[in-house]
C-alpha cells in the first residue's frame, strides 16, 4: 500500500516527538506520521536517568558548559556546533515545560544537579527518571495534535525510498513492513525525518534497550549519505552482569560511596590502574575492567559494597537496592556481578545541527547523527540536550525545504526486493547470528581495541553480513532478520571507523597506537558509492 504525508518521523524518542510537536506547529495543515517499531515509549530517552544539561544557574555560563563540552570531547566537537546547541539550551527547557515535562523543583526553582565533567550544577532531572517523563509528556502532546500527527506503532522501516534529484540523490520517504499484518508499505514524504537513537545492541553488553539495533545508520548508509566518527562508542563501566534480563545500571556513586572493584577470586581492579583507584575516571575505570576480564577469560568483576552499613546503602541507594534485591542480589550482603557496557554512539549518520544529511529531503536528529557535538567522548546529560535542540532546529529547516520542494508525480522505486519475502523458515539461525554478532563485538571491538582483533573482527563480522544478505532475500521478513541486516552493517562501519583511526583519543583506545596524534584530529568518514549501492561491501573512505 502506498500512504502519502507532508513530514514522515522515523522514531518516538525525544527526537522524534519533538521534532513532530515543532514540524504541525509551523505547519498548520500539513500531515505527519510517526513510524515508530515497537510501542511509542519504547526507546532510549525512555530509559535516560540523569537528566538535561542547561545553562540556568546563576554561576554558570554558556563558556563555562562550551569549555566542559570540548574537553570531554578530546579535540574532536565542532566548536560552533557545541556553542549552537549550548546557547539554545534554555529556550528548549521552556519548551520542554511548555508541553507538559515536570523537571523536579526546590522551593519553587528548577533543581539543577551536577554530573562528573561539568564545573557547574546544570542538569535537569525529574527525580532519576528524567527520560521516562520527558517521553510521557512528548508523546501525550503527539496524541493531543492527532489532527495532524498519525502515530504508527510496530511499523519497522526497512529502507529509505531514493531517487536523483538535480544531480544530488533525494530522500522521498520509506518502505515500512509490519510483521503482524505481514505488509509492505511505502511511505512518501517530501522529508523524512531519522530519529532512530543508538546502536548498544550490536554489544552483546550494553545498557540500552532491544530497539537500539542501528537501524538509521545502516539506511542512511545504504541510501548514500556519509556516516562519521562510529569508532567512538560510550562504554558506562558498571551495568548489572544479568545476561537475557534487562540491562540495569550501576550508578557510579556506589563507587564514590566507598564501592570496591575486585575480580572473581578477590584482587582489587583498581590498585595499580590509576592513582585514584576506584575513584578514577569512568574511562580509565572501564578499561582497567576490560583488561581484567580480557586476561582472565571471565565474564564480569564484582562491585563491593557490603563492608558499609546496611542501612545507609538501603537509604542511600534504594533504587539499586530494590532492583538487585529483585534480581537475586542483596548488596547489603554479597557484592554486584558487573559489567562494561555499550552506553552511547557519539558518531552516526553526519548531519548539520539544523539535522540537513548529504540527501535532499533526509534530515537526521538525536543518537542517530553525527553533529560534531561530542567528538571522541559525550559530556554526561548532553545527548538528551542535543537531540532536542537538532529536532527544534531541524523542524525549522525542514519546514523552510518543505515549502520550497515537492515530490516528483513518479518516483521510481524498486521494491522487487519486498515482494520476494514471503517464505517462511526457522528463526534459529538469526537468533544465533545476532547473539554471534554481539559476542564478537564485545570481545574484540569493545573498550581496548588492537589491530589484530580488529581485522579479526571484520573478518567474522562479513561472514555473518553475507549470511544474513541471504536471510534476506530468502526468509520472511520478520523484525529479527531486518534488525540483524543493519546490525551486521554497523558493526562493519564501527570496525573500519577503528581502523582508520592510528591513534588513541577520547573513547577509541587502540594498543598499537597508544598515544594521540594530531594528524589524526579530524573526523573519520565513510561513504558507500552510488555504483556500488546494493551490490556488496566495496565503499570510499574520506577520512580519518
Ligand atoms: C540507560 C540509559 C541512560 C541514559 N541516561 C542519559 C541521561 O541521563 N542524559 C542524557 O543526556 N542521555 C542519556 N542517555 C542517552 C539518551 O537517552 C539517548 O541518547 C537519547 O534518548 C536518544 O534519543 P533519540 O530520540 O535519538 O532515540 P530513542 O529515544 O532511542 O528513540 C529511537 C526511536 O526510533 C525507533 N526506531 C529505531 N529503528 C527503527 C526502524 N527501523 N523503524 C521504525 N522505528 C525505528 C525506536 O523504536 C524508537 O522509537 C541514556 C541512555 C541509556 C540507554
Amino acid at each position: 500500500m502506498e500512504r502519502r504525508y507532508d513530514f514522515l518521523v522515523i522514531g518516538s524518542g525525544i527526537a522524534g516527538l519533538f521534532f513532530a510537536l515543532e514540524v504541525v506547529a509551523k505547519n498548520p495543515t500539513a500531515k505527519l506520521a510517526i513510524v515508530t517499531k515497537k510501542e511509542e515509549k519504547n526507546t532510549s530517552t525512555n530509559r535516560a536517568q540523569g537528566g538535561i544539561a542547561a545553562v540556568l544557574g546563576k554561576a554558570d555560563s554558556v563558556e563555562a558548559h562550551v569549555d566542559d563540552t570540548l574537553n570531554a570531547g578530546c579535540g574532536l566537537c565542532h566548536r560552533d556546533v557545541v556553542e549552537r546547541v549550548v546557547e539554545a539550551g534554555p529556550s528548549v527547557i521552556k519548551e520542554l515545560v511548555a508541553y507538559g515535562v515536570k523537571f523536579t523543583q526546590v522551593r519553587g526553582q528548577l533543581d539543577l544537579g551536577r554530573e562528573g565533567g561539568h564545573s557547574a550544577n546544570r542538569v535537569l532531572h525529574a527525580a532519576d527518571l528524567t527520560g521516562r517523563e520527558i517521553e510521557r509528556a512528548l508523546v501525550a502532546a503527539c496524541h493531543h495534535r492527532a489532527d495532524q500527527i498519525d502515530i504508527y506503532r510496530d511499523h519497522i522501516v526497512l529502507d529509505l525510498i531514493t531517487y536523483p534529484a538535480g544531480g544530488r540523490e533525494a530522500c522521498a520517504g520509506a518502505f515500512v513492513f509490519t510483521e503482524k499484518d505481514r505488509a509492505f508499505d511505502a511511505f512518501y514524504a517530501p522529508v523524512t525525518m531519522l530519529a532512530t537513537g543508538g546502536l548498544g545492541q550490536v554489544y552483546f553488553h550494553t545498557t540500552n534497550p532491544k530497539i537500539a539495533t542501528g537501524d538509521g545508520v545502516a539506511m542512511a548508509y545504504r541510501a548514500g549519505a556519509s556516516v562519521a566518527n562510529l569508532e567512538f562508542v560510550q562504554f558506562h563501566p558498571t551495568a548489572l552482569y544479568n545476561p537475557g534480563r534487562w540491562p540495569f545500571l550501576i550508578s557510579e556513586a556506589v563507587r564514590g560511596e566507598g564501592g570496591i572493584l575486585k575480580t572473581v577470586d578477590s584482587q582489587r581492579v583498581m590498585e595499580h590502574a590509576h592513582p585514584l583507584k576506584d575513584l578514577a575516571p569512568r574511562d580509565i575505570v572501564a578499561r582497567a575492567i576490560d583488561k581484567v576480564l580480557k586476561e582472565s577469560g571471565e565474564e564480569y568483576v564484582l562491585l563491593d559494597i557490603s563492608h558499609l552499613d546496611g542501612k545507609h546503602i538501603k537509604k542511600r541507594f534504594p533504587n539499586i537496592y530494590k532492583e538487585c534485591l529483585r534480581r537475586g542480589f542483596d548488596i547489603t550482603r554479597r557484592s554486584i556481578p558487573v559489567v562494561p557496557s555499550a552506553h552511547y554512539a557519539c558518531g552516526g549518520v553526519l548531519a548539520t545541527i539544523d539535522g540537513e544529511t548529504e540527501l535532499a529531503g533526509l534530515f537526521a536528529a538525536g543518537e542517530v547523527a553525527a553533529t560534531g557535538m561530542h567528538g571522541a567522548n559525550r559530556l554526561a546529560s548532553n545527548s538528551l540536550l542535543e537531540a532536542v535542540v537538532m529536532a527544534k532546529f531541524g523542524a525549522g529547516k525542514a519546514t523552510e525545504y518543505f515549502q520550497q520542494a515537492g515530490l516528483p508525480e513518479v518516483i521510481p522505486v524498486d521494491n522487487s526486493l519486498y515482494s520476494s519475502l514471503q517464505y517462511p523458515r526457522e528463526k534459529v539461525f538469526i537468533a544465533h547470528d545476532r547473539r554471534q554478532l554481539q559476542r564478537i563485538m564485545s570481545d574484540f571491538v569493545a573498550i581496548v581495541r588492537t589491530e589484530n582483533r580488529l581485522n579479526l573482527a571484520l573478518e567474522k563480522i562479513h561472514r555473518i553480513k553475507d549470511n544474513v544478505e541471504q536471510y534476506y532475500l530468502s526468509t520472511p521478513a520478520t523484525y529479527g532478520v531486518v534488525e540483524l541486516r543493519n546490525m551486521a552493517t554497523v558493526a562493519e562501519l564501527i570496525i573500519r571507523s577503528a581502523l582508520m583511526r592510528h591513534e588513541s583519543r577520547g573513547l577509541h583506545y587502540i594498543e598499537d597506537y597508544p598515544q594521540t596524534d594530531d594528524a589524526y584530529l579530524k573526523d573519520t568518514i565513510i561513504r558507500e558509492e552510488r555504483s556500488n549501492r546494493n551490490r556488496g561491501r566495496t565503499t570510499s573512505q574520506e577520512g580519518s
